[in-house]
């Protein structure tokens, strides 16, 4: 089954159980400050759940265009680096608005991925909430999975992979407990089931996620239940396919497999499991719609995360030889793959071309020139990198702080975070010294994480090791 007709396969299951088939909407959140990105299917429905906002159906169904390169939900430092997270995904999802909940909702996902896309039950690992007695008492009595492979989870704050099963939309909004479905690749692949101490590796894969939305979280952190107990559920195409089309890596279906194939043909790259060709298709697609969305790439907020996307994937290329624009002309091949489940996307596919290679002719200048400076600071220091080198990539070459700091993690450097602040600051008092200071960037390093906090900031927190 190829990733269109698995797609297609959850969305037509639930209209047969009376749920309506809803298109995606924009990257964008529309009128809402907490949200960087739209990072899952259920913050079109944002305000449904909040009982502001009615809508002529209860039961809803989406293959919903999602970004986590930001604020709560950030997978950017995973890509590359996991078979599993993107910055860019496609998530199927069924909702119910105060309609069905728990039962329904373990029910429907069941049938849908033993008996619809026949997946054998032993390979089937659950999560549940702590403290949810009862979906733990549905997934034992009603649907008969063995208690070994039933797994009580708390919610988890802070470990980057660890599994947590209150999910939550961003720091405030709809929340609740959840229970989570895993697919266990075998044993030749590391990794432990979900609550191990292994469980950060590739084996058991999170498919499929269902939220319990039953709260509203406040700025305080206080939890006000919502008018009604509602369904918010999320699984990701890319990750079933790879279950469906028996692979293990995300990287390997069809969608990536043909657009790492173009990413091969434009940087002249032979070897198809080069990882640089993982990273090059993952943020194409993510530039891409970011695009469509009507982002471009500039200094501040979402235009800054798709500079950094895209300077990524520049840099990629060019460790693979290529120094000429390259990364615009995966824009057609984008389109073949995609622009028949999103029709905006071959509608607008020129513009997204021009708009990155534009991007590509400005950092280009600056590429080779800052990379040479990269590998003359590692040739006289092996092991670290200095905060005032950073600096001087970031001021003058356009190189963001994270793009510096993921080629320091591809060969075990250690960037010093601190002497870049300090640089950073220093330049700000001279600037502000001289009367003409200008935040000329909406990141702000501290901590370990990126943390969106309004439209025009950004907190960093790569850890660097
Ligand atoms: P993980 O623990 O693997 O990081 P998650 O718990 O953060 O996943 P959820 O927020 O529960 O993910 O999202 C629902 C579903 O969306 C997941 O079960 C998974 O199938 C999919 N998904 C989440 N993040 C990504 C990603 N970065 N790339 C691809 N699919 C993803
Ligand atoms: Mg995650
Ligand atoms: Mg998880
Ligand atoms: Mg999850």
């Amino acid at each position: 089954m190829n990733s269109s007709e698995i797609r297609d396969k959850f969305l037509s299951f639930f209209e047969s159980k009376g749920h309506t088939r809803v298109r995606s909407s924009s990257l964008i959140p529309g009128n809402d400050p907490t949200l960087l990105f739209t990072n899952s299917g259920m913050v079109q429905f944002k305000d449904v759940f909040l009982g502001q906002d009615k809508r002529s159906y209860t039961r809803a169904t989406t293959a919903q265009r999602s970004v986590r390169a930001g604020g709560k939900h950030n997978d950017l430092e995973n890509v590359g680096y996991t078979a599993r997270h993107h910055t860019f995904f496609e998530m199927l999802g069924n909702f119910s608005f105060g309609d069905y909940f728990k039962k329904d909702a373990i029910h429907y996902a069941w049938e849908l991925l033993t008996s619809v896309y026949g997946l054998p039950k032993d390979k089937l690992t659950v999560t549940v909430y702590q403290e949810d007695d009862e979906a733990y008492e549905i997934w034992k009595n009603e649907i008969g999975v063995p208690v070994e492979r039933i797994i009580r989870i708390g919610d988890n704050k802070g470990a980057r992979y660890a599994s947590d099963n209150f999910w939550q939309m961003a720091d405030t909004g709809p929340c609740g407990p959840c229970t989570e479905i895993f697919y266990d690749h075998g044993p030749e692949i590391w990794g432990g089931p979900p609550g191990s101490p292994d469980e950060d590796g590739d084996r058991f894969i999170e498919i499929w996620n269902l939220v319990f939305m039953q709260f509203n979280k406040d700025e305080a952190g206080v939890l006000h239940p919502l008018p009604k107990p509602c369904v918010d559920t999320g699984m990701g195409l890319e990750r079933l396919s790879a279950v469906l089309q028996h692979v293990h890596s995300n990287y390997e279906i069809d969608t990536f497999q043909n657009l790492i194939k173009a990413a091969a043909r434009e940087t002249g790259c032979t070897d198809l499991e080069n990882n640089s060709l993982r990273v090059i298709a993952d943020h194409i697609r993510c530039a891409g719609f970011l695009i469509v969305d009507g982002i471009i790439p500039g200094n501040e907020g979402r235009g800054y995360v798709l500079r950094r996307i895209t300077r990524r994937a520049l840099r990629h290329g060019h460790k693979l030889g290529q120094s000429q624009p390259f990364f615009y002309k995966l824009v057609a091949d984008l389109v073949k793959e995609m622009g028949g489940a999103y029709p905006e996307l071959a509608e607008v596919a020129e513009r997204v071309a021009q708009v990155l290679k534009t991007e590509e002719e400005r950092f280009g200048e600056t590429l080779e020139h800052g990379m040479k400076i990269l590998e003359a600071a590692l040739v006289k220091d092996g092991k670290n990198l200095d905060g005032e080198t950073a600096f001087t990539l970031y001021d003058t070459y356009g190189f963001p702080l994270d793009l510096t700091a993921d080629i320091c993690r591809e060969r075990n450097v250690v960037l010093d975070e601190a002497g870049f602040n300090a640089a950073m600051e220093r330049q700000r008092q001279t600037a502000r010294a001289a009367g003409k200071f200008k935040m000329a960037t909406a990141i702000e390093y501290s901590g370990d994480k990126t943390k969106f906090v309004g439209y025009d900031q950004l907190q960093h927190e790569a850890k660097v090791v």
